[in-house]
């Protein structure tokens, strides 16, 4: 018995110390290794005069409606004039044409036909000041403000801050006599908060029609995380490989009306929270896989610690690791796709059954999945035949998933690497819906990335209160645009980068 235990005992540490040698290995093998990145453009921008252009332009209330689809016409308006008036190069050198209402495509022709294009995006459109929130601005939002080295109001961020750095780029490189060898398109949507079904869309299709094929293609999206990612010690640069689509179920359930004297066993009511409660009680299956895997895969040798050692061993700690990022809302939504119960109605009189309960279950759908398989798991985990489920017209489905090995990749990694050397790059799945969607019909490369460094408490400034950008991190963002295109315009077939 004795000699019994001590084989088992024996086994045991081996294996213990196998298991310690593989993760020694694994977290080895994912050591950091140093990237040697081409010297970036050092002309220098004058910060006062471009956190003044932008902050005029956030005087302009291009505030986009689903409904009206011509609200606020004469802000665009002003907001075109605006753009013309300050950066005179690029209207004298670049086409300029009005697409549906105040969509706006510029095309900067290339030296070389043969060469494939690229698209850069940012949308004109901005979210409203959610009412009764306007107490808690420290500044006027449509005023500009420029205080404390930030340039403050609604759109700073999103997404007047990218437009305009792109628009200083482009006005710097065009008076330092910069010509691109191939063309480089400018893609402005106007409403892009509400769907971009107006300007992004159809800017794409006439794109599509007049047979252009991109490159790739770069749009607003993930961040400059500072202190955001728990175990890295340095900012993160998560490029967006792909976002997630949008998907709402609108659920009936019809019953007898009655008197609520005399009531049945089960309630329109009851009936249709049970089935509700089972819904959130069964989320759609998830795990570290497709671009979640591809970031943590880039992330971990940059950990430090006991962060570094699991996410480098995922083949051993993937249960573990998973159960730890599922617990916080944000990062377990770049695992699955989500259910969201978001409304749910029956009933006006207190002594009356009704006789339909109505919900609606908004699912944001991983790419991998699918609209028509989230609609078999939601009828499977409601377990209630009397439900009619019927769908919202404007879901759309998960983007494709970019790649990582393209020209387009290198070239945007190696600008984020010369801008901001401090920083980690890594791929990155974008949770909300941009413009860049609608470009997946020209592209097969379509990014969504914004030179914006941001700390966790600044991300509910995003279509929150007290938006604002670092003038600082402003020039930052006007350097990588301008560095980007400079690594990509003139090498048509891909920056000849490191990796
Ligand atoms: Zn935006």
């Amino acid at each position: 018995m004795r000699r019994g235990l001590l084989g088992v005992l024996g086994l045991v540490g081996l294996l213990v110390v196998a298991i310690a040698v593989a993760l020694g290995i694994g977290t080895w093998r994912s050591s950091p290794r140093p990237v040697a990145v081409a010297p970036a453009d050092a002309a220098s921008i004058d910060s006062e005069a471009v956190a003044g252009r932008l902050a005029g332009a956030i005087g302009f209330r291009t505030v986009s409606s689903l409904e009206d689809v011509a609200a606020n016409e004469a802000e665009f308006d002003k907001l075109h004039a605006y753009m013309a008036q300050h950066y005179p190069l690029l209207h004298a050198n670049l086409k300029r044409e009005v697409v549906g209402r105040k969509a706006l495509l510029y095309t900067w022709a290339g030296s070389d036909p043969a060469a494939k294009p690229i698209a850069l995006m940012a949308h004109q459109d901005m979210v409203p000041i959610a009412p009764g929130t306007e107490g808690a601005w420290g500044v006027d939002p449509f005023a500009g403000t420029i205080k404390d080295g930030f340039v403050w109001g609604r759109g700073a961020l999103d997404n007047k801050g990218n437009l305009f750095a792109q628009l200083e780029a482009i006005e710097m490189l065009l008076a330092g006599g910069f010509k691109p060898q191939r063309t480089i398109y400018l893609v402005m949507g106007d409403d892009e908060e509400v769907s971009g079904l107006r300007g992004a869309q159809p800017i794409a299709q006439l794109l599509q029609s007049r047979g252009v094929r991109l490159d790739w293609v770069l749009d607003e999206g993930l961040l400059v995380l500072d202190g955001v990612l728990p175990g890295l010690n340095r900012p993160a640069a998560l490029i967006g490989l792909a976002e997630k689509g949008y998907a709402t179920f609108f659920l009936t359930l019809d019953t007898a009306p009655g008197h609520s004297s005399m009531p049945p066993a089960r309630s329109a009511i009851g009936q249709m929270s049970a089935a509700l409660a089972r819904l959130e009680a069964t989320p759609m299956p998830g795990g570290i896989r497709g671009v979640a895997r591809e970031m943590f895969g880039a992330l971990a040798p940059e950990m430090s610690g006991i962060n570094r050692v699991m996410l480098s061993n995922l083949w051993l700690t993937e249960p573990l690791v998973r159960s730890q990022i599922e617990k916080s809302p944000s990062s377990n939504a770049m695992l699955r796709t989500t259910t969201a119960l978001t409304i749910v109605r029956a009933g006006n009189k207190d002594n009356v059954l009704p006789g339909r309960a109505e919900a609606a279950v908004n699912f944001r759908v991983l790419p991998g999945d699918s609209i028509d398989q989230v609609e078999a798991h939601l009828r499977k985990a409601l377990g209630d035949d009397a439900i009619q489920v019927k769908r919202y017209p404007g879901n759309s489905e998960p983007s494709p998933i970019s790649p990582t090995d393209s020209a387009g990749y290198r070239s945007i990694q190696e600008a984020v690497r010369q801008t901001f050397p401090d920083a980690v790059v890594a791929p990155g799945l974008m949770t909300a819906a941009t413009d860049s969607r609608h470009f997946s019909i020209l592209s097969d490369s379509v990014y969504r990335f914004s030179p914006f460094r941001v700390k966790a408490e600044d991300l509910p400034r995003f279509h929150g209160t007290n938006e604002r950008i670092a003038i600082s991190n402003y020039v930052e963002a006007i350097r990588f645009y301008r560095q980007l295109l400079r690594n990509s315009a003139q090498a048509a077939q891909g920056v000849q980068g490191t990796q």
